[in-house]
């Protein structure tokens, strides 16, 4: 009963100190992981760095086109009152735009198209249409502009841009165009302005600033790097895109404003999608929290079972304690109450004097093999136990063993039966050792065969082994027990068993002995019937071949 408390006190702080702190951690990881899964974190991480990316991408986007537009503001400022000649150099400068326009109430509008490009009729269309069109817009918008482009100058940034959409093989294309104010003839207000090329921007310039913008992300992640594109408002298709980019939703868009109003940049990460690697990381994580509660299972698992092995081992070691001061008491008490009677001299009739003798001696006997036992064990369990192996003939060493005990044997009242094969080879063996797990063997039975005495010693040579069986007709161990009674301490908890003297040390002993020998001990067993214990020991096979050689000859 009160190693049962011990043992549930024992798991019960176990289970406190280790399954609780762990089960709540598990517990805390996984609905931690739920609730990425369900607010979509990762997701929402990644989201807000692309944003912070889109954010500076437009920015640095913009300031390259204010760059070239103060270019050629300063140009148009440079080069004198505004007329054709300057704009047609300014332009000549500056291969990246298809037109420039300069409009002042009193000079009207000029608008010049890039030389080079005019001779294409396509062109030469579209920039008469832009011209046509300047000259509705220009002097019915002249005032508003002016307020505004001055307002905005104070506020840092002279230059606003406006959309112009021509139609090219069936196809919106989108050419930004700037605005911005220069001085005329007479210190006139003049409102001028470039159109971008749009070959040039989409094939130069946007898919340079979408490579730059990618480029610092790229060695981050090589496998999936970053990529953008940008489109038109109103259509999905990219008009640029930065290398690697490939088709598939993106993960963030951004209208732009600024020099590209109508533009919307877009980002994603090349061969996934944000939910696939959130996915991946969820997934991973379960999987990694699973194994962990797995080794934890499994540890506890463990250290339940060692915990209770060590208080069963506990429970054996005072068990032990107690079966061997009852053992030790009993045989000394015998000697004592038999020498005292002897010593007193009242026992006249010598029969009875030898009978005395006899169980002081048997009992002198018993002491010194349980002693002997319990030495052998302690030098065992420190690892301190010595073979002396020595060449010896088998059959002689179990015929003098027995020999010692067969009157003590047959006077017990058993049947002693003893059968040796004549051709058991000599063998290399501690006499000794060897002779005392006989003697524990013939013990055992003859401590447990209340009813049925019978005991049977045999030694044959098989199978390239040498077999020491003993045989009872006792009361037989219980199948499940079997495998346990061999462990240093144990004892069946049979009542019969429990009223027998014992240590529980003497087959653990057997094992131990025939294991340095490299052999095994083995128990096969009926309850009610018997049981027979067999000691098998190698023969060492080239000696074996000698003798067989030797016979031969
Ligand atoms: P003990 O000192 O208790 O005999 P052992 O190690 O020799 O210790 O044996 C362990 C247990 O195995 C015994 O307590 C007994 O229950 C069981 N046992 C051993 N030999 C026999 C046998 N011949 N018949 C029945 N039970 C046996």
């Amino acid at each position: 009963m009160r190693y049962w408390n011990e043992k549930s006190r024992l798991l019960l702080t176990l289970e406190l100190a280790v399954i609780l702190p762990a089960a709540a951690l598990v517990f805390l990881s996984a609905w931690q992981l739920k609730s990425i899964q369900r607010d979509r974190s990762v997701q929402a991480a990644f989201q807000r760095d692309f944003t912070q990316m889109l954010k500076i991408s437009e920015k640095q986007m913009n300031q390259r086109a204010y760059d070239l537009t103060d270019d050629i503001r300063k140009q148009l400022n440079a080069s004198g009152p505004t007329c054709t000649q300057t704009l047609d150099s300014v332009l000549a400068n500056s291969p990246y735009i298809v037109g420039l326009y300069a409009y002042g109430p009193m000079s009207g509008l000029i608008f010049r198209g890039q030389p080079s490009r005019m001779k294409d009729p396509r062109f030469w269309h579209e920039a008469n249409e832009f011209e046509e069109s300047a000259k509705k817009w220009a002097p019915a918008e002249y005032k508003d502009q002016v307020e505004m482009l001055e307002e905005m100058e104070k506020k840092g940034n002279p230059y606003h841009f406006y959309l112009n959409t021509v139609m090219r093989d069936g196809k919106e294309v989108n050419e930004p165009f700037s605005m911005f104010l220069t001085k005329g003839p007479n210190g006139e207000k003049v409102l001028a302005g470039f159109v971008f090329d749009p070959d040039y921007l989409y094939k130069q310039f946007f898919p340079q600033m979408l490579d730059e913008a990618v480029s610092h992300h790229e060695e981050k992640d090589e496998k999936n790097p970053v990529v953008m594109m940008l489109r038109t408002r109103n259509d999905y298709t990219p008009v640029a895109t930065s290398s690697g980019w490939d088709k598939g939703e993106p993960e963030v868009e951004r209208d732009l404003g600024g020099a590209f109003p109508g533009f919307v940049l877009a980002i994603k990460m090349r061969g996934t999608t944000l939910a696939a690697i959130e996915n991946h990381f969820v997934k991973t994580s379960f999987l990694t929290l699973a194994a962990i509660t797995l080794l934890l299972v499994v540890g506890l698992v463990f250290t339940h079972r060692s915990v209770a092995k060590e208080m069963a081992l506990a429970r054996l070691k005072s068990d032990f304690v107690s079966n061997v001061s009852h053992e030790l008491r009993t045989p000394l008490a015998l000697i004592r109450l038999y020498s005292e009677t002897l010593e007193m001299g009242r026992l006249k009739e010598p029969a009875k004097q030898q009978e005395y003798y006899e169980i002081i001696r048997k009992e002198s006997e018993r002491l010194s093999s349980l002693i002997n036992n319990i030495l052998d064990f302690s030098r065992i369990e420190a690892g301190r136990k010595e073979y002396d192996f020595r060449e010896t003939d088998v059959r002689e060493l179990v015929r003098t063993t027995l020999d010692a005990y067969r009157y003590q044997i047959e006077q017990s009242g058993f049947t002693f039966e003893e059968s040796i094969d004549e051709n058991v080879p000599a063998m290399k063996v501690d006499r000794e050792a060897i002779s005392r797990s006989l003697l524990n063997l013939v013990n055992n039975a003859l401590k447990y065969s209340p009813d049925h005495k019978y005991i049977g010693v045999n030694l044959k040579h098989r199978n390239g082994s040498v077999e020491l069986q003993v045989v009872d007709h006792g009361m037989g161990i219980p199948r499940e027990e079997q495998g346990k009674i061999f462990e240093k301490f144990y004892r069946v908890g049979d009542p019969m068993v429990h009223n027998t003297r014992g240590s529980g040390l003497g087959l653990s002993l057997v094992r131990h002995i025939v294991q340095a020998h490299g052999g095994t001990v083995t128990v096969e067993s009926t309850p009610g019937e018997g049981s027979k214990f067999t000691i098998t020991l190698p023969v060492d096979s080239a000696r074996e071949k000698g003798l067989a050689v030797a016979e031969g000859a």
